[in-house]
């Protein structure tokens, strides 16, 4: 095995790499990923890349593509070029951007990326919550695996909790994450929560690799859109 090159990724901020051996997996992770493979044959490993940090977002204005979705297709791009690059015509396949129903956020524990935030943002000690999975592919690669550091969640130590009293829904108050009072909250005329989230900026952790205003905008004003879009479903269907 020899150890994975990142540093083309890197340099465009999808700096957050995991590589996982299939065989190491959880059983029910390696089933999940065999339903979804092609042909699980061909593939020895999963991989793992996200961003931390406004990097990325910088990288995507630059490239200025004409997209609807420019994060996920210049990550799916950039990815696509590297692995050409350094593994030539070894089987591959894009299981996220893309309609298969993986958990990422488990996928994130396993990479010790991943704690759980009282709003259900996935957080870590270095990052904050300032980091988010981009692409998930099968290879049939033999790059040594990543070695695993689980910290302990920053939300351990942080007794003033923050985000909780930040939050204008107060979607946080009964100790769980009420995600139907934040969705109600940030549909209303005027919400505060329609192009951010006022918990998530709260917080003081990471905050030197916050995403500038315009990716938060960017993110939450599509997010806000879909959950138009499910809630026009919805009504229509009933
Ligand atoms: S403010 Fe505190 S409890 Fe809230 S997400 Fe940040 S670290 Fe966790
Ligand atoms: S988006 Fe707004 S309403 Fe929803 S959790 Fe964040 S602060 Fe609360």
């Amino acid at each position: 095995m020899t150890a994975g090159d990142f540093g083309a990724l890197e340099r465009v901020g999808l700096n957050l790499q995991a590589v996982f051996d299939i065989a190491a997996l959880p059983e029910g992770l390696r089933t999940r990923l065999a339903s979804l493979a092609d042909d699980p044959d061909r593939y020895r490993q999963l991989i793992l890349i996200g961003n931390a940090g406004p990097t990325l977002w910088a990288s995507v204005k630059a490239a200025s593509l004409d997209s609807t979705d420019p994060i996920d297709d210049f990550s799916t791009r950039t990815v696509d070029e590297w692995f050409a690059a350094h593994y030539g015509n070894t089987p591959s396949q894009h299981l996220y951007p893309g309609d298969a129903p993986l958990d990422l956020q488990s996928l994130g524990r396993l990479a010790g990326w991943h704690h759980s935030s009282p709003f259900k943002i996935g957080i870590n000690a270095r990052w904050g919550t300032w980091f988010a999975y981009r692409v998930a592919l099968l290879a049939g690669t033999g790059i040594a695996p990543t070695p695993v550091s689980q910290g302990e969640s920053p939300c351990n130590r942080c007794s003033a909790k923050p985000c909780t009293t930040a939050c204008p829904a107060n979607a946080m108050e009964s100790g769980d994450f009420d995600l139907p009072r934040c969705i109600a909250y940030r549909r209303r005329a005027g919400s505060a929560c329609a192009q951010t989230c006022l918990a998530r900026i709260s917080c003081p952790v990471g905050t030197r690799h916050r995403y500038d205003e315009e990716q938060i905008r960017h993110g939450y004003g599509n997010s806000l859109r879909m959950i138009e879009w499910y809630a026009a479903g919805a009504i229509h269907r009933g």
